[in-house]
């Protein structure tokens, strides 16, 4: 365990200044520090929280918290609720309360990628805002069409030189690679459909046009889409918090598969074995 030090200045009357060094406990050493599991709702949260020991529940403002332990690591399972919105609120929340050392946000997810069946996980390298783009000018009567919608980066920053080159690129959100690397311990004991990387989308719609979903796919790398990843991981990543967001197929209409919410509890305990592997790791580099 490494321990941080902070230096206090003595001032004694003489003007003499002695500068003493101790080790404490701060802030930063957060080899304690609770690992965050997010499921937006209950069928994605709750069979997680029940997986905990010594679990106690909390609520902070409309959000649900279970504290607990894995493997006598300490472990808080985040009910974020639907959408950007939530999830963002939710992840500061548990960022400012508990200083977490990472975040998983895990749950289900349509596909884009014809390629994957309901069951399969994608874990996301990084995850983007579907919800964010600037339209292009158009009169009255010339209707709208999405496609043509360019991606608004919401983090670009306009300096006295205009407008950043980057603002119509898509903004990628990236995985922490420890939690990369957890998530591919347990690939092998995934047992329900195959486990991919790739990437997730992230907005307050549910899109079920197909032309739609291959330009997102085929712009942006889409694997699937939901609500809450690229929201979750651009507050974590607002907080330098190490996050990783993984999503199973509930549904895709890419190849006709058809919604099975019971895809949510396979998740859950995917989910479950990468947090194993992941405390595994820390208490390996611990000793
Ligand atoms: N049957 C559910 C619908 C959930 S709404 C109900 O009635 O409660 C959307 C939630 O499911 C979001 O949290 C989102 O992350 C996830 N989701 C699953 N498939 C999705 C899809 N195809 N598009 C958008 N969100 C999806």
């Amino acid at each position: 365990m490494s321990h941080s030090r902070f230096t206090f200045t003595l001032s004694l009357v003489s003007g003499l200044l002695i500068s003493v060094a101790l080790p404490t406990q701060a802030n930063t050493d957060n080899s304690g520090a609770p690992i965050i599991i997010q499921g937006a709702m209950p069928v994605e949260a709750e069979h997680f929280a029940a997986k905990l020991d010594n679990v106690k529940e909390e609520h902070i403002g409309g959000w649900r918290f279970w504290k607990g332990t894995v493997d006598g690591y300490p472990v808080v399972v985040s009910e974020t609720l639907k959408g950007m919105s939530n999830v963002a609120a939710a992840t500061s929340i548990a960022a400012l309360e508990f200083k977490p050392k990472a975040i998983i946000n895990q749950g289900t997810a349509g596909g884009h990628d014809p390629a994957l069946n309901v069951y399969d996980i994608v874990v996301g390298k990084y995850s983007v805002n579907l919800g964010a783009f600037k339209t292009p000018h158009k009169q009255p009567g010339e209707g709208s069409n999405s496609v043509e919608w360019k991606p608004m980066d919401l983090l670009a920053s306009k300096g006295s030189a205009g407008e950043d080159k980057n603002a119509h690129s898509i903004r990628q959100f990236a995985a922490d690679p420890q939690l990369l690397k957890a998530a591919d311990q347990a690939v092998a004991g995934y047992q329900k459909g195959k486990v991919v990387s790739g990437v997730i989308g992230s907005a307050d719609v549910w899109n079920s046009e197909l032309d739609r979903i291959r330009f997102f796919h085929q712009q942006f790398n889409t694997s699937v889409e939901e609500m809450e990843t690229a929201s979750a991981a651009q507050i974590a990543a607002q907080f330098a918090i190490p996050f990783v967001g993984i999503r199973v197929l509930s549904n895709n209409i890419t190849n006709n598969g058809k919604y099975d919410a019971q895809t949510g509890i396979a998740c859950q305990d995917y989910v479950y074995d990468v947090l194993k592997a992941y405390i595994k790791d820390i208490k390996t580099a611990q000793k």
